[in-house]
């Protein structure tokens, strides 16, 4: 099959490569859309995948239709379906608790796209039980959103954001995005972006529903993020994973205000422990998403509570993707969602 193999730090390798094996147990599925993330891309500059895998597939944002139906009998060639990349052990006291999102076993587990091959590919293979049906009202490119979606609704699921909040989202890439969406269904009150590239500050302030795009850089910001707010925020969720976005979604908040942490950063990132004990600031770190909010996803979807399509500003061929990730890591294009349609 065609597929983009990630070989060396900033090398990805289009060409054919073997189809996913038939262990009679998976479901293989012919891949129709796949999204590129912004972890993807970290793990093109390392030019590895989770755990060091090397020779890797990237991809886990994907949706298409059944080639083999393996164990699920309810399952026929031909249906459209998406799936979870990930492979909760079940087992371990964080399964255990119910969140499987942040299993203990995780590195150890086949995450796909991230530790076996995922969906820059004709073809991938997947958990039996993680495959779901995609409805009818339910597009290919949406299809391919549910997971990021789902990582935008857990966070603002663990903000708790109802209508008396009102929220500040730091970092307006796909994420930041979607957390706006999700807080606006939820009827927060007031939802600003803080972002610092200009494209997407055009673009957040054309195609989004937002009370207000903020400029990161801007010296006065704190003072802005206070007017826009009324006086401050109750919720700020950082998904920049910056030093700079840390400090102004901490700064953003009222006294007693939630700050979710849903960008990640592998370095570790200082922290002014002082504003947080003067506000009384609940911090909460936010990994992936439940079984549960996937599911949502997909309903919210199909009910068409959310538009997510414009947020695609390019789809290219498998063969574009190794240019396509050098151009991203340049930053040579200005993008929102790029989506590959093998
Ligand atoms: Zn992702
Ligand atoms: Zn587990």
């Amino acid at each position: 099959m065609r597929a983009v193999m990630l070989t060396g730090p900033q090398k990805m390798e289009y060409g054919d490569y073997d189809m996913p094996h038939d262990d009679g147990h998976s479901v293989i599925i012919k891949v129709d859309t796949c999204g590129i993330c912004g972890s993807d891309i970290h793990y093109w500059e390392i030019g590895m995948g989770m755990n060091g895998k090397r020779n890797i597939i990237l991809g886990h944002e994907f949706c298409g239709t059944v080639y083999l139906p393996g164990s699920r009998s309810d399952l026929h060639a031909g249906d459209r379906v998406t799936a979870l990349p990930v492979d909760p052990c079940g087992e371990c006291y964080a399964c255990q608790i119910g969140a499987h999102n942040i299993c203990i076993m995780a590195n150890k587990r086949n995450i796909i796209g991230n530790s076996v091959h995922g969906a820059y590919a004709e073809y991938v293979r997947v958990r039996p039980d993680m495959v779901r049906k995609l409805p009818d009202a339910v597009s290919n490119k949406e299809g391919a959103f549910i997971e990021p979606a789902a990582v935008a609704l857990h966070a603002v699921n663990l903000a708790g954001v109802r209508s008396s909040d009102t929220v500040c989202i730091v970092g307006g890439g796909t994420i930041g995005i979607l957390c706006a969406m999700w807080a606006n269904l939820f009827g927060a009150s007031c939802v600003v972006i803080v972002e610092v590239n200009s494209f997407r500050m055009s673009f957040i302030a054309s195609h989004i529903t937002v009370d207000g795009v903020i400029d990161g850089y801007d010296t006065d910001i704190r003072k802005k993020l206070k007017t826009i707010s009324q006086g401050g925020f109750t919720v700020a969720i950082e998904t920049s994973a910056t030093d700079t976005g840390l400090y102004t979604a901490i700064a953003a908040l009222k006294p007693r205000g939630r700050m979710v942490m849903a960008g990640i950063n592998f370095y570790g990132q200082p922290v002014p422990t002082l504003s947080l004990i003067a506000k009384e600031i609940t911090v909460l770190g936010s990994m992936g998403y439940s079984i549960d909010e996937f599911d949502d996803v997909i309903e919210n979807l199909a009910m068409k509570k959310l538009a997510l399509e414009a947020l695609v500003t390019h789809s290219v061929s498998l063969e574009d993707v190794p240019v396509v990730f050098n151009n991203l890591a340049q930053k040579s294009i200005e993008a929102i969602k790029v989506v590959v349609q093998p």
